[in-house]
């Protein structure tokens, strides 16, 4: 079993799965993610919570979602955060709030998760996939541009793997950005001016707790951040039923609301983020030590504080056969994403075919995501390294 099915019915769950972690090294297994690891860290608080919440039965809504939706935006630097039900709604319910809809198009990477494009398709626009710089594998600001024209609602640039994109240069090009900030909690744009942390220096940013995120819930979850009090208020009628009053509808909103209880967990692991970001840090500087030199392995490029680690992605020549010995050294990998987002099934519909994204398509045949949480051991990353040098020498 890879990781990227190890989370109970989410099999490709948005950047990282999770669950189903034995956090053992005991066995000789180096997981992929330690949700359990985590879990021990926050327990207490997130216990005595949960025991708040369950005595005053606030389920939806509750004192500790209005709490955690000040402590989000005052850590990334937004002046506003809205909290949803998970990162797809994000994506959607601040396309809506931007007013993107039918007829409208919206630029966004053929390397991401599923959920980038989904969104649009929910919002009733168009996506139009653009092709990603080599290196990052973040959409590439040329192609993006060249894709705008009058039709385009929003450019999507997605923070993939935890690393910035460059939103200067798509900011200039006129329609609204909305970063896809669910795999970069906590990262921190490197020329700051009024940009927040983790992405926000668009107009929008949706992002999602899913369990495996950098910052994740026990289930889903997800939030907007923005700088604009309008957006937010637009967004904090949609995901309510199109409501601010008890049974007042002023539009056609949906049922996207962050759960008191998830709430509880985000707010006790949010007071770890900081660290935990420090320690991926930290693991990443010591995967490019222990792997430099091994042959055929090609390590992401370095980065600052504008990455965070979510994934730690080399390439490998012949994928699937490095990822299955891995495997049988007991060492978990992912790869996030196998196909990309132009040649799945669902997305027939826009037309293309292989060659259509060619720096996507080479990179989706030998991406591979080595184990990285923020408790990962130098003895398990030594394993990891051992074990792919033995393979590749
Ligand atoms: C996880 C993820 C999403 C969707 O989040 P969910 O909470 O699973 O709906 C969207 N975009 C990216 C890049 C993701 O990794």
């Amino acid at each position: 079993m890879t990781d990227s099915t190890a989370n109970g019915g989410h099999p490709t769950g948005g950047g990282t799965t999770g669950g189903g972690t034995t956090g053992a090294d005991a066995c000789g297994e180096v997981p992929f993610v330690d949700l359990a690891a985590a879990h021990a860290e926050v327990e207490r608080q997130v216990r005595a919570g949960f025991d708040r919440v369950l005595a005053a039965t606030a389920f939806v809504n509750g004192e500790e979602v209005g709490a955690f939706e000040r402590d989000y935006a005052h850590f990334t630097g937004a002046a506003h955060c809205v909290g949803v039900a998970n990162g797809t709604d994000a994506l959607e319910l601040a396309l809506r709030a931007l007013g993107v809809g039918p007829g409208a198009e919206v630029v966004l990477p053929a390397n991401t998760f599923i959920a980038t494009a989904e969104a649009v398709v929910r919002a009733g626009a168009r996506p139009v996939l653009v092709d990603v710089d080599p290196a990052t594998l973040l959409i590439d600001p040329a192609l993006a541009a060249a894709a705008t024209g009058p039709s385009t609602g929003a450019i999507i640039p997605v923070h993939l793997y935890g690393r910035l994109a460059d939103v200067r240069p798509l900011l200039e090009l006129g329609p609204p950005v909305l970063e896809d900030a669910a795999q970069s909690q906590g990262a921190v744009p490197a020329a700051a001016t009024d940009a927040a942390t983790g992405g926000a220096s668009g107009a929008i940013a949706a992002t999602s707790f899913y369990p495996g995120k950098n910052l994740g819930a026990y289930g889903d979850a997800g939030a907007i951040t923005t700088g604009s009090a309008e957006l937010a208020r637009a967004v904090r009628l949609l995901r309510d039923h199109g409501s601010d009053r008890k049974y007042h509808h002023e539009v056609v909103g949906m049922n996207s609301r962050l759960d008191t209880l998830q709430a509880v967990v985000l707010r006790a692991k949010l007071r770890r983020l900081a660290g935990w970001n420090a320690s991926r840090r930290a693991a990443a500087a010591r995967y490019a030590e222990l792997l430099d030199g091994v042959p055929g392995v090609v390590l992401p490029p370095p980065a600052g504080e504008d990455h965070v680690w979510h994934l730690y992605v080399v390439r490998v020549p012949d994928r699937d056969e490095v990822a299955r010995r891995l495997g049988e050294l007991g060492v978990r990998t992912g790869v996030h994403y196998p196909v990309p987002v132009h040649l799945q099934p669902a997305f027939r519909r826009l037309g293309h075919g292989p060659g259509d994204f060619p720096v996507t398509e080479a990179a989706a045949a030998e991406i591979l995501s080595l184990p990285m949480f923020p408790q990962i051991t130098d003895e398990q990353q030594r394993r990891v390294a051992d074990g792919l040098r033995k393979i590749l020498d």
